[in-house]
């Protein structure tokens, strides 16, 4: 059954609390924190616009990053409050806590039409422990729950699940922002019935975290293709020698498993036939987290399906990204999810803006529809400047790669049913 969605809503002169994913990259300047990219505060404006249009008192709860249980103050969600006054050309109140009695006095002064953000409920360890009197208090502020935050719908925790479970249980509606919907909509209803040819692009570090997607996407895809570090699992697979390539070596019998699933379903799987190889030096030089860094000295193209002994696979070949442009080109659904290389460096990018470019490509000349699964895949898009050139961009990484395996998302599971009657 459907949810039900903010549309379905009467909300006039109703305290909503909306979920938001506001968890934006921040940068420090002139000793202030400031957001440095504001696509995710963007993408929830049409929800809060059409609550501010149905008369709502808006608020809004978020977290950003992994403050632990403290208030950790580059953690804040402040600057973001004035980058949304900004942005919806409206005042943002914001109070220092999520939850509390400063909260509810503040909740108790806003008139219809008014925002207020919250603090990150990250800053409370009760938040990610889903805690029921966590939950309460959050609960305590709101008549309605509103969930746009999709990127983190796949997390069982207060804001997301608890506080829906305990508004819906007082007989208050719980529904999807518009976001949201719209997530669901390309990443579900697209894709479960697609229109042919249907062609899917996996790539990335491991095939542990996608096999659940190849798996699934086995039943509905005619064409797979295969780059990133996951394309030297199924090569160790095959028997050949990976050199010092990013493997899951202990992964071999599942990507044997896929293989031979796709040769019985008739589904084509295309594994790259060329390489960008490199050989990897450490050096003395530690990066951000302590590790040594990694050179990589005489990147090549090699043809050889076996990787040389002193070298790493780190991009697909020219012949690959052309074979997986043309099958890309003949496409008319398109799930991209994952780089084709280590794409952060430009010696190893070619695979993936050579995919990046005939997605766009298709989706431009011959109407295909194409979907991106967030993460990677979305930042490389951004990356080549061809961001708003496809049908949609997800916002969530781990939660579209849940979606998109048929879990079932414990924020989404929260929300109300859509019902005959009229709510
Ligand atoms: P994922 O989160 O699984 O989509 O993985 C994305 C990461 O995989 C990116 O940071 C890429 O740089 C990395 N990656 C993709 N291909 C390779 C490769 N051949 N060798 C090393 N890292 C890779």
């Amino acid at each position: 059954m459907a949810k039900l969605t903010v549309k379905d809503l009467k909300s006039a002169g109703k305290r909503v609390l909306v979920r938001v994913d506001y968890n934006v990259p921040m940068e420090e300047k002139d000793g202030q924190m400031v957001v440095t990219d504001v696509t995710r505060i963007k993408e929830t404006l049409p929800t809060l616009e059409l609550l501010i249009a149905q008369g709502a008192r808006i608020i809004l709860a978020a977290h950003m990053g992994r403050p632990k249980g403290q208030r950790e103050p580059s953690m804040s969600l402040r600057p973001v409050a004035v980058k949304l006054a900004e942005l919806i050309n409206r005042p943002v109140a914001f109070v220092d806590d999520c939850i509390g009695e400063k909260v509810e006095k503040t909740v108790g002064l806003l008139k219809d039409g008014d925002i207020l953000l919250l603090e990150n409920t990250r800053y409370y360890n009760e938040e990610e422990a889903n805690d029921t009197v966590f939950a309460e208090k959050l609960a305590r502020v709101a008549d309605l729950y509103v969930n746009d935050a999709f990127g983190a719908a796949h997390r069982a925790h207060a804001s997301t699940e608890g506080v829906a479970r305990i508004i819906a249980q007082r007989g208050g509606k719980c529904a999807a922002g518009l976001l949201m919907e719209r997530e669901l909509k390309f990443l579900g209803d697209e894709l479960d019935k697609p229109v042919r040819p249907f062609v899917v692009i996996l790539g990335g570090a491991k095939v542990s975290d996608k096999i659940k997607v190849i798996d699934r996407l086995l039943e509905k895809a005619d064409t797979i293709l295969i780059g990133g570090a996951m394309a030297y699992t199924f090569r160790l697979a095959q028997g050949y020698k990976v050199g010092k390539s990013l493997v899951e070596a202990d992964k071999v019998d599942i990507a044997k498993s896929a293989l031979a699933k796709a040769q019985a379903k008739g589904v084509k799987f295309l594994l790259p036939t060329d390489d960008v190889v490199a050989t990897p030096v450490k050096t003395d030089k530690l990066d951000k987290k302590g590790k040594p860094v990694i050179e990589f000295q005489n990147p090549r193209v090699s043809a050889d399906m076996n990787c040389p002994d002193d070298a790493a696979g780190l991009d697909v070949g020219p012949a690959t990204a052309k074979a997986y442009a043309d099958v890309i080109a003949s496409a008319k659904t398109i799930l991209w999810n994952g780089p084709m290389g280590l794409f952060e460096n430009k010696a190893f990018a070619a695979g993936t803006n050579a995919v990046a470019q005939a997605v766009v490509e298709a989706t431009q000349k011959n109407g295909a529809k194409s979907i991106i699964g967030g993460g990677d895949s979305v930042k490389a898009l951004n990356k080549a400047g061809l961001g708003g050139q496809v049908t949609f961009m997800s916002t969530g990484g781990g939660a579209s790669l849940e979606y998109l395996e048929g879990q079932e998302l414990p924020g989404l599971a929260a929300l109300s049913e859509k019902c005959c009657c009229s709510c």
